[in-house]
């Protein structure tokens, strides 16, 4: 640890130095009383944390006070929420309490304290706490959405300051961050801060492609910006003409979504052609908002060809968490296509920050204005109010549900519902009514008869076709994607579940008879756990099914054997995998805290290769399993299942006869003669082996998908480089089975 010298006086001056800081960015909007409150909190904040230290060395009281700037600054937020992100870590780590606070700053703030308490010790090492917290922080949505609010202003100043954590924990709070906090910060609009917690979260689970496309940018950054000052000077000169007053000006795109879609579309850097966007933010009077945006629009077609796919009108339909914009994709000069997007003042505001904003301009504008986001707040409700799910399930669900982006789907009679993208006619009968969802047979989409299952497009017309014979089926599950249809149709096949069981329930009764066993609870548990059912409900369905019969009723009532309980079976199995551990003999992945010899076997998720970042993971079947820290599964083993994340890094002395398997997806020109070069070039120059070749060619464009065995990551590299230097090949990248293996086991 680096030695930090204590200078009191010098500390005390730059903690007032941010103090006022803050102040400043208060200022818009501090009213009468305003003040002596947030001084009020910051007093109490200082005294309280003292003597607390942060990692880094700083005096503890820096956090409270950035945090509050963030809420201020970042998220537009007012004196309460100012005075709660002073106070929120003083009731969870110091020895004041609740009832400290409401004396002095009331109920208000006290609630909100309450909440940002209960959600904190995200990173405790128990089961799925992690997911049961962050159930918990949305339940608080429903009080008040200023929680959440503060909570991602308190993450997002964790995550500007991690560097003096260990590297572990860096890596769960980055996954924790990326998995749950940046698609909810995305949600509630706040695209700002959604950004840079995708690109901090990257910068610690993938620090070598983050570092690589960081310096990239970093290399064209003036190039960049002068094309910028010529694209945009023709649009200014016109704007002026027409005396419209606008500022125009080019954005940068994250490293998180360069390196997205480097990804998805398996190309280097260098063809990423959207590395920036420009933005024309415009002064526009309420009625006239619309009409002003499609005016820029025009001027800006005229002097740039548009891609007529490439035209997202949200200003008529804005996003369900806010976003009202105009975009579009013209082709500037030297052959580049730029994105621009057209909006108001207002719009840009809300774009930027978010909720926070959004109900600023409540009470200026119509009512139904921000109906979608009250939607929204709605639906949390809704899931919310299943309490019967678990913890895991319901992140999940909720993930789903409202991060991912919306279709707009039209009723017979022209109303507009929202549904998440991959939404199916079943989810929108469910969405329309209970009732029409569980009688539902099928639908007509622009009028054409569909399957229940049928994939929703954006703008489809949709009626759905009922019978009152039709029952809600299991296999609806596997392809409705709402919450709501989820859970009314669990909840349906549970009744009917309850209602078998019943009469699952008689028929044991007189069987036991028959065998002379008494039918009480004991019993009953007992006959449940020794054929293995998890309550006595299955096991009366069991029973009615005839799944069981007289004859192995018969045997239970004869052996009568002790049965094993369940309870901490899942804890007993780990302890008993990490006992029966051998100890390998020649090792390439050292394992936990003391890097020890233990084994383990390579996720086909991602196919860790020697040189990459990588993390152990404890499954409960198949013993320990090696990610590497930028697989697609890493977020979410390690905000689900934290505890069972172990350190691992490769041992200096690999060495593997065969190799790692390891994919690579090359596209290409279709050429006669191209596959054989590159499976020269595998085979002889790098006298690597193949496992398996798919390859797949469509109106001349080939891609192919190629798993080979390397010693390593520079390897690896190396044959990469020299296939992409193959004529008539445009692209090689490293390739991984999305999403193949998760983390059923
Ligand atoms: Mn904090």
């Amino acid at each position: 640890m680096e030695e930090y010298v204590i200078d009191i006086e010098a500390e005390n001056k730059e903690i007032r130095k941010r103090y006022r800081a803050l102040l400043r960015a208060c200022k818009p909007t501090l009213q009468r009383g305003d003040k002596k409150e947030i001084r009020m909190a910051f007093d109490l904040a200082l005294e309280s944390h003292k003597k607390m230290r942060r990692k880094s060395g700083e005096p503890y009281i820096f956090h409270p006070i950035a945090v509050a700037q963030i809420a201020a600054e970042e998220i537009g937020l007012g004196t309460t929420s100012i005075v709660c992100a002073l106070l929120h870590d003083v009731v969870e780590d110091t020895d004041i309490t609740l009832e400290d606070i409401e004396a002095q700053f009331g109920k208000k703030v006290t609630r909100i304290i309450d909440g940002l308490t209960k959600i904190s010790g995200v990173f405790d090492p128990n089961s799925s706490v992690q997911a049961e917290n962050f159930r918990k922080m949305l339940l608080t949505l429903a009080d008040d959405v200023r929680v959440i609010l503060i909570k991602l202003a308190d993450r997002l100043h964790n995550m500007r300051t991690m560097e003096f954590m260990d590297r572990h924990k860096q890596l769960k709070i980055a996954s924790e961050t990326s998995y749950l906090y940046a698609p909810l910060a995305h949600r509630l609009g706040l695209y700002a801060i959604k950004s840079e917690l995708e690109d901090l979260s990257m910068k610690y689970t993938d620090p070598d492609t983050y570092k690589f496309i960081a310096r990239k940018l970093n290399e064209k950054k003036a190039e960049r910006e002068r094309y910028i000052a010529d694209f945009v000077a023709p649009i200014r000169e016109i704007l002026d003409e027409q005396g419209i007053n606008a500022d125009v000006f080019g954005r940068p795109k994250s490293i998180h979504s360069i390196w997205t879609k480097m990804r998805k579309k398996s190309i280097p850097f260098e063809e990423v052609y959207d590395l920036f966007a420009i933005r024309v933010v415009i002064d526009a009077v309420d009625e006239k908002e619309k009409a002003e945006c499609w005016k820029v629009y025009s001027i800006i077609t005229d002097l740039y060809r548009p891609n007529p796919d490439r035209l997202r009108d949200w200003v008529s339909s804005p996003k369900a968490n806010g976003y009202e914009s105009l975009h579009t994709t013209v082709m500037g000069p030297k052959g580049q296509w730029v994105e621009v997007q057209i909006r108001t003042r207002r719009m840009n505001e809300i774009a930027e920050k978010g909720f926070a904003a959004h109900w600023k301009y409540k009470e200026s504008k119509d009512s139904n204005s921000d109906s979608s986001l009250d939607q929204w707040i709605q639906k949390v409700r809704d899931i919310l109010g299943n309490p019967e799910q678990n913890a895991l399930d319901f992140v999940n669900e909720f993930k789903m549900n409202l991060f991912s982006d919306e279709v707009f789907i039209f009723t017979p009679k022209g109303a507009l519902l929202q549904l998440p993208n991959g939404a199916t006619a079943l989810d929108f009968a469910f969405e329309i009514h209970t009732d029409i969802g569980a009688t539902c047979i099928g639908a007509k989409v622009n009028h054409k008869l569909v399957p229940l299952n049928h994939k929703l497009q954006n703008g489809d017309q949709v009626e759905i076709l009922t019978s009152p014979k039709q029952r809600p089926k299991e296999d609806w599950l596997n392809f409705v994607v709402t919450a709501k249809a989820r859970s009314k149709i669990k909840s349906s096949l549970k009744e009917e579940k309850r209602k078998v069981a019943e009469d699952g329930k008689e028929i044991l009764e007189r069987k036991l008879k028959t065998l002379k066993i008494t039918y009480n609870s004991e019993n009953i548990h007992k006959i449940a756990t020794y054929f293995n059912f998890q309550n006595t409900q299955d096991l009366f369905f069991n029973i009615a099914k005839g799944q069981i019969d007289t004859k192995e009723l018969k045997e239970f009532a004869e052996h009568r054997k002790q049965p094993e309980h369940k309870i901490n079976q899942f804890n007993a199995h780990i302890s008993g995998l990490t006992e029966k551990i051998n100890k390998k003999e020649i090792d390439e992945v050292l394992i936990g805290d003391e890097l020890q010899k233990i084994d383990y076997t390579f996720a086909k998720c991602c196919n860790p290769i020697p040189g990459d970042d990588v993390f152990g993971f404890l499954t409960v079947n198949a013993g320990i399993k090696i990610h590497r820290t930028s697989c697609p599964n890493a977020s979410k083993l390690m905000a689900h299942y934290g505890y069972r994340i172990l350190k691992a890094r490769w041992s200096s002395t690999v060495k593997n006869s065969v190799g790692f398997l390891s994919g690579l997806k090359i596209v290409g020109i279709d050429d006669v003669g191209l596959v054989n070069r590159i499976t020269t070039v595998i085979y002889q120059e790098y006298n690597v082996n193949i496992r398996s070749i798919s390859i797949s060619s469509e109106e001349g464009i080939f891609e192919g998908h190629i798993m080979v065995y390397v010693r390593d990551i520079q390897q690896l590299n190396s044959l990469i480089k020299t296939l992409k230097a193959i004529s008539g090949i445009t692209g090689v990248s490293r390739y991984e089975y999305e999403n193949q293996e998760v983390n059923k086991d």
